[in-house]
């Protein structure tokens, strides 16, 4: 299985709305990986729960697994992709399969950190939100 890792790493610092971490990760996954087939499947860890978008992508892609930290109330698209139906779907790409909770305790930290140092924005009030979700039981 490869991994390819993303990190917190906000789009809004390149300008452009549609970059986030898990799609940029992406999209130099496929830069080096080309058409050729893949030997191994492809598996996706971030530290945010992806969106729509980057599960689409994920998806076009041919990522096998999604594995992510936190949980993104406002956004995360874990529960659509869970109602999605597994087999083939365009041009023979399967919906990932998508786990959650990873190293959330970790990742929560890491926005704490930014929530502390970031200068007064909309993104670290929408940071400040994952990093003050509650602690999950057990
Ligand atoms: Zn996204």
């Amino acid at each position: 299985m490869k991994w390819e890792f993303a990190c917190l790493t906000p789009g809004r610092g390149r300008g452009r709305r549609l970059v986030h971490a898990g799609l940029l990760a992406m999209m130099e996954s496929d830069e080096r990986l080309g058409w050729a087939d893949h030997s191994e499947p492809l598996r996706l860890a971030v530290s945010l729960e992806p969106c729509v978008m980057c599960l689409g992508a994920a998806m076009a892609l041919g990522v096998r697994e999604v594995c992510f930290a936190v949980e993104s109330p406002a956004d995360g698209a874990a529960g659509v992709a869970a109602t999605w139906q597994r087999g083939l779907g365009r041009r023979g790409h399967q919906a990932p399969a998508v786990y959650g909770g990873i190293r959330r305790t970790e990742s929560r930290e890491q926005f704490r950190r930014y929530t502390a140092t970031a200068p007064d924005s909309p993104m670290r009030e929408w940071a400040r939100t994952i990093a003050d979700l509650p602690d999950l039981p057990g």
